[in-house]
């Protein structure tokens, strides 16, 4: 059987989490002194790491031989946890179990003490999606919960949580997790494996997980599949399987735009849409392309780890060179005029011409501008 990278490489103790060490350590540092809690909220992005960190804390507060507050992973207690087979530790998705009768099973379950492990711990993914009548259900048990039971309620969405649930837990934040700390872990993985790679192929991989390293790790699978014998991971095999928008047209289009070539940007825009892009993957990118551009403006040491949004540090060294000779004004304007065509691409008659739309209403800004010097 063939595993999976995502399982082979799953964190398997709080160091091993890239990209939320405060959340870490601060999980580290409780289960050191002990101060275990029986109810935590994990909140955060997608594939940011929440579902890890909750069966690291599982095996943590169970293991028989912790080591500064880090699972030892080779006790029966962390092997039967890591196996994925401890009847003590249940998941459970909310997405897809959210009524009551699944909540009054669970509650049933939790007055019964663990068969095996120290603790029963109860990981409720995607807890904002369970019905108000099952978060009512579950309320008695989280305010009183039985000494041997932790609940680690998982989220994306925390604002649609029911709030005398979350006054209970100790609450986590994960953050998205930046381009480089995703880059970070498939470098890791490919020099484990020992596959040769480019370091900007696997920015784009990263780019297109959109923050998400389980995303990330799966198109890496995917890429790794398709290898040849000894082949090299390259920007170019990346960009071929992975489809998406072209980097190269993206920056061609945002260099018109900022050096305030109207006519051949809308040349461009009709060429790409004439290649199958869709106008508003091509919108997407360009406004990511302009929100970095203003960030640049506003502080032009910024680099990679510090941009939240989905580019290369290729593309950073590019819009650096490229905004050099326009104001933060014009910049945000044209960011402006893009947000508002987008969500019209949808609806318009021609899929381009929100697009088309917004660029010619710069220049016309741009015109009467210079008429007034
Ligand atoms: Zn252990």
């Amino acid at each position: 059987m063939v595993i999976s990278i995502y399982t082979k490489y799953r964190p398997q103790k709080f160091s091993d989490l890239i990209g939320q060490e405060i959340v870490a350590n601060t999980l580290r540092n409780t289960v050191k002194m002990g101060l275990v809690s029986h109810a935590y909220l994990f909140a955060g992005p997608r594939g940011s790491g929440k579902t890890s960190t909750a069966r690291i804390l599982a095996k943590a507060v169970n293991c028989e031989n912790p080591k500064d507050g880090e699972p030892c992973n080779k006790c029966k207690f962390c092997e039967e946890i890591k196996s994925g087979k401890a009847i003590d530790i249940i998941e459970i998705d909310a997405a897809s179990n959210r009524g009551i009768e699944e909540i009054r099973e669970l509650k049933e379950n939790a007055r019964y003490a663990p068969s095996f492990l120290k603790y029963k711990v109860f990981i409720i993914d995607e807890s904002h999606q369970l019905t108000k009548e099952a978060v009512n259900a579950l309320l008695k048990i989280v305010e009183e919960p039985p000494s041997h039971v932790i609940f680690i309620f998982a989220t994306t969405d925390p604002q649609k949580m029911i709030e005398t649930i979350i006054s209970r837990c100790q609450r986590f934040d994960f953050k998205k997790l930046s381009i480089s700390d995703i880059v970070k872990k498939l470098e890791y993985i490919l020099k484990n494996e020992n596959i040769p790679y480019e370091k900007d192929a696997l920015e784009y991989i990263a780019v297109f997980a959109q923050g998400a390293m389980r995303d990330a790790e799966v198109l890496l699978e995917q890429i790794i599949y398709s290898l040849h014998e000894g082949e090299k991971i390259t920007k170019d095999l990346v960009l071929n399987i992975l489809g998406g928008v072209d980097p190269l047209f993206i920056k061609e289009l945002f260099r018109t735009i900022v050096n305030k070539k109207f006519p051949k940007a809308i040349e461009i825009l009709n060429s790409l849409v004439t290649k199958g892009y869709s106008a508003e993957d091509i919108a997407k990118n360009l406004i990511n392309f302009l929100r970095v551009g203003l960030m640049l403006k506003v502080d032009g040491s910024l680099s990679l780890e510090d941009i939240p949004i989905s580019v290369t540090s290729d593309d950073i060294e590019f819009i650096k060179s490229e905004i050099k000779n326009v104001n933060l004004r014009y910049l945000y304007n044209v960011l402006d005029l893009f947000l508002e065509a987008l969500p019209k691409i949808k609806y318009a008659p021609v899929q381009q011409l929100p697009l088309e739309l917004a660029i010619l209403s710069i220049f016309d800004k741009e015109g009467e501008n210079s008429g007034k010097q």
